[in-house]
């Protein structure tokens, strides 16, 4: 399973960061969110495996942003 963040499109509001802790740390001064470990794969967006054990706070994550700047592929199929 891989996430991805939009970080251009991230409005800071941080729903992310309550649900999936672990996977995401909030830039307050820029008003974004920083996926943990991932790796910019295409300006401004980023991507990362997730954790097995943390397969379900991120969809949780990423159903809670309300601007769709998270998405989550599992077998290249997007299902979140
Ligand atoms: S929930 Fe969405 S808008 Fe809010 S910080 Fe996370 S990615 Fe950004």
């Amino acid at each position: 399973m891989r996430i991805r963040l939009d970080r251009d499109t991230c409005i800071g509001m941080f729903q992310c960061v309550a649900e999936w802790d672990d996977g995401f740390e909030a830039d307050e001064d820029a008003g974004k969110v920083d996926l943990v470990e991932s790796e910019e794969i295409d300006p401004g967006i980023f991507e990362r495996d997730v954790p097995e054990d943390a397969e379900l706070d991120a969809k949780f994550a990423a159903r809670s942003c309300p601007v769709e700047a998270l998405a989550i592929r599992d077998d290249g199929e997007q299902i979140v």
